[in-house]
């Protein structure tokens, strides 16, 4: 049988510098690679082809591949790196793309809080515990977008009485 390798390298057209996922790329513009019956982002499974396993990263939000290139279907393992979601959002304040709608890093599991909902949870009374529960994230999550820390890009005059409808219905 055909190793993940194999098959895998033979599906990258590494003409250029980038080394573009030629195998079905999906709407998000990722590529998709099955491997033992799962569906993976080919940028994943270049880094662990290359590297070994994607170490599992602290917390919710785990570790991401991160493209130096920008180019999501780019499966080139010089041009990928691991990091957290909070690097992956300097990363992107950086290249001045700003913070939502997108991430780059999507396939962390992070992407779950919306602008909306952090100005909800810097509106919220009672104890960070509650909210964090509220919210689906971390106690320290909740304290650093309570003291602004994160996201701090988030512009102050931004309304916080316009309260925002409940997300939890939505989510
Ligand atoms: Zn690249």
């Amino acid at each position: 049988m055909e190793s993940l390798e194999t098959r895998f390298w033979s599906k990258v057209d590494r003409s250029g510098e980038c080394w573009l996922w030629t195998d079905a790329p999906s709407s998000n513009g990722y590529g998709y690679v099955k491997v033992d019956g799962k569906r993976r982002r080919a940028h994943r499974v270049a880094w662990e082809l290359t590297n070994g396993p994607i170490p599992k990263g602290k917390g919710y939000h785990g570790t991401c591949v991160l493209h130096r290139c920008d180019v999501r279907l780019c499966v080139n393992p010089a041009h990928l790196f691991l990091g957290t979601n909070a690097e992956n959002i300097a990363d992107r304040e950086t290249k001045g793309r700003g913070w939502m709608p997108r991430y780059r890093g999507a396939d962390c599991a992070w992407a779950k809080i919306t602008e909306a909902q952090v100005v909800e949870i810097r509106a919220a009374s009672g104890p960070q515990t509650a909210i964090s529960a509220r919210f689906g994230i971390s106690q320290q999550q909740v304290s650093r977008i309570r003291a602004g820390k994160r996201w701090a890009h988030q512009s102050p005059s931004l309304n916080t009485s316009a309260a925002a409808p409940n997300k939890e219905a939505t989510q």
